[in-house]
């Protein structure tokens, strides 16, 4: 599949604008090509429109090459652009799991794009058959996301691989919350499916939720399309400063805190007589199920302890979803609900 095949028209032959660091890439210099201001406060200059020594430390830490690496403001700009580049408005459509993450389908509305949502399975398992079944030939994007939120789990390798492959359009698989996973990457595999994206996120292993950097993985392609597409500045100086000193410092330690402190939240919420049910977890969040999930809501806020109520969704009937705290703020959340 040759993924320019599916641009939309108008994104094949986009002419995007020049930036003055476009038109000259030097390291000293007399800049007089931006209409900045001269005077050196640490912000007067434009940032680097293309990220170039970003992406270089990414590529490091990714093993990825810098040319197949987006950066985003957040994972809400690729995936804001995966529809402004494949989905005709009022034309195509898109597909995705359910439950899953709430910003595709809240993207799909602002582009005008139909989103079809196939629920999972049992245990939250894909079904690449209902998906496919569901998909047609104005099917564009098809979003999936695992480890999933909210659930937490895992989708099936062999299933996302069928996927890429019989899917008709572009798959973009959001891997948010792969570092928490211990399972490998679909990174490693983007030279063998020209048609997936894969969506990385620095908001949550690597503690980046406040400096706003998402990244998209892809072919050289899609890549070079996307960032014709993108605002020119898209990651502001102090991001993109910031984020190259934070990547310096490692975060394998939190990680695996984390990992260990989700088995022991979810062992002792097991044992709670207020926890109905409490679903496996490849993420830093717990899926947890409860008769009555808004008293129990109520009775943490009232402790002082933030979930999210995520009961009114299909499928989450009666769940509670628990980010996995420091072990301080894990107690304090186990303590309350002992005393339910
Ligand atoms: C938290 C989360 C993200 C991260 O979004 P950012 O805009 O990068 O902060 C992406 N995808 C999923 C599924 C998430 O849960």
């Amino acid at each position: 599949m040759d993924p320019k095949s599916l641009l939309r028209p108008n994104i094949r032959d986009l002419a995007p604008y020049s930036t003055a660091r476009d038109e000259y890439q030097g390291e000293l210099g007399v800049y007089l090509d931006a209409n900045e201001n001269p005077y050196d406060n640490g912000y007067n200059r434009y940032p680097d429109p293309r990220q170039t020594e970003l992406k270089q430390l990414l590529s490091r830490i990714k093993g990825v090459p810098a040319a197949n690496i987006f950066i985003g403001n957040g994972s809400d700009e690729p995936i804001d652009l995966a529809y402004r580049l494949f989905c005709e408005p009022g034309v195509h459509n898109a597909v995705s799991i359910a439950p899953t993450y709430g910003m595709y389908k809240v993207a799909a509305a602002i582009n005008n794009v139909a989103f079809r949502e196939v629920q999972l399975g049992p245990d939250f398992a894909l079904d690449p058959d209902a998906i496919l079944a569901a998909a047609d030939a104005d099917s564009r994007l098809l979003f999936l996301c695992s480890p999933n939120n909210p659930t937490g789990n895992l989708l099936a390798a062999a299933g996302i691989e069928r996927l890429v492959r019989e899917f008709p359009g572009i798959v973009v698989l959001d891997e948010a919350y792969i570092d928490f996973a211990g399972a490998p990457s679909f990174t490693a595999r983007l030279t063998e499916f020209p048609n997936l994206i894969v969506l990385q996120t620095l908001s949550k292993a690597w503690g980046m939720a406040g400096l706003r950097l998402g990244l998209a993985f892809a072919g050289e392609e899609i890549v070079e399309t996307l960032s014709r597409v993108k605002y020119p500045y898209n990651i502001n100086v102090v991001t993109q400063k910031l984020v190259a000193e934070q990547l310096a410092q490692p975060v394998d330690a939190e990680v695996e805190e984390i990992v260990s402190q989700r088995g022991m939240v979810i062992r002792d919420l097991q044992k709670l007589p207020v926890v109905r049910h409490v679903y496996p977890s490849d993420a830093n969040f717990v899926l947890a199920r409860f008769d009555d999930p808004r008293a129990v809501y109520d009775r943490l806020v009232a402790g002082g302890v933030i979930v999210r109520d995520r009961s009114r969704i299909k499928g989450c009937e009666g769940c509670l979803r628990i980010t996995i705290g420091t072990p301080d703020e894990n107690m304090a959340m186990l303590e309350i609900l002992s005393t339910l």
